[in-house]
């Protein structure tokens, strides 16, 4: 035993710093969501925004139950449940969510359990049930437990007639993910965006999941065709926003995005194009969120080449 002590030793030592640091990130997790109040704000008579941390939850309350757009994270479920018992005593019925990531999905296996029906485009079910690499942060996202998947898909839109008004939920191609709803309460005229609108922010763009620049302005332009200047607008994140918001934010991505592509065009590496800053008017408001100024321009130019570093690694093989 003695000769096999030394040995221990390290093992040992190894084992307890693991122990602890995987025992410390999930504290500080939890203190995370310990501390995360869950704030709800009325839109009109059926129509809510709650906050907490992650995704705007959007919620429409009414004779035919409690329907709810994303669930931000698993942790908070209890504090959400919480604060729509505030406003009815009906459990969630219906729940949609606007693209596949966990900010906006965590929640789902616990209000599945309660009994809710999960709604949401296909390619969030394909995302959700199958390992997943966020390219962008190098994080690797394993699938959903079989609880927490989207039990019905759609491919193009879904139409709830619920709470006294047409809802209409349709699929946003290729925008913050390859999965995006956007949804529509007609009579209140108010609709969620998801993650394709970050409220006077850059963009988040997950090229990884199928997300693209030029897909997330046409779907912005799409929208924007459908409101008016007297739509109240609910950002994947941020605060409740306009049409004239959401334009400022559409030019902004259009702006920079066009002069990385001149960059581009001139040959200027990734290094260059930062170096020369063509968001620099913007950045002190736009690149203060989640999205640098730096990601942002490097999520454009990496969009933008993504054909042409194909084509060269197609050659290189040959
Ligand atoms: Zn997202």
């Amino acid at each position: 035993m003695k000769k096999i002590l030394p040995l221990l030793k390290p093992i040992l030592l190894s084992c307890s710093v693991i122990c602890f640091c995987l025992f410390s990130t999930e504290a500080v997790a939890q203190d995370r969501f310990a501390k995360v109040e869950i704030t709800t704000e009325r839109i009109n008579d059926s129509l809510f925004v709650l906050k907490g941390a992650g995704g705007n939850i959007g919620l429409s309350i009414g004779a035919d139950g409690v329907f709810m757009i994303d669930d931000q994270y698993g942790p908070l479920s209890e504090k959400i449940k919480a604060a729509i018992a505030k406003l009815t005593k009906d459990k969630v019925k219906y729940l949609i969510n606007t693209h596949w990531h966990g900010d906006h999905t965590g929640g789902n296996e616990n209000f599945s359990a309660d009994g809710a029906i999960i709604f949401a485009h296909e390619n969030v079910y394909k995302r959700m049930s199958t390992d997943q690499l966020m390219k962008a942060f190098g994080r690797k996202v394993p699938a959903s437990p079989a609880g927490a998947l989207p039990m019905i898909s759609f491919a193009s839109d879904l139409h709830f007639n619920l709470n006294g008004e047409a809802i209409l939920a349709f699929h946003l191609h290729n925008a913050h993910t390859d999965g995006d709803a956007a949804v529509y309460f007609t009579k209140s005229n108010v609709i969620h965006m998801g993650d394709t609108y970050f409220q006077n922010r850059f963009p988040f763009i997950d090229l990884s999941s199928g997300g693209s620049v030029d897909g997330l302005l046409k779907s912005i332009n799409q929208v924007l065709f459908l409101i008016d200047d007297e739509t109240v607008v609910i950002p994947g994140h941020g605060s409740l926003s306009t049409k004239k918001e959401m334009t400022a934010y559409r030019d902004v991505i259009m702006t920079v995005r066009d002069r990385v592509k001149m960059a581009i065009a001139k040959g200027m590496s990734l290094e260059e194009i930062q170096a020369a800053n063509p968001s620099k008017e913007f950045d002190e408001t736009w690149g203060s969120g989640f999205i640098k100024p730096a990601k942002f321009i490097d999520t454009i130019y990496t969009d933008l080449t993504k054909d042409q570093v194909a084509a060269t690694e197609e050659k290189e093989k040959e």
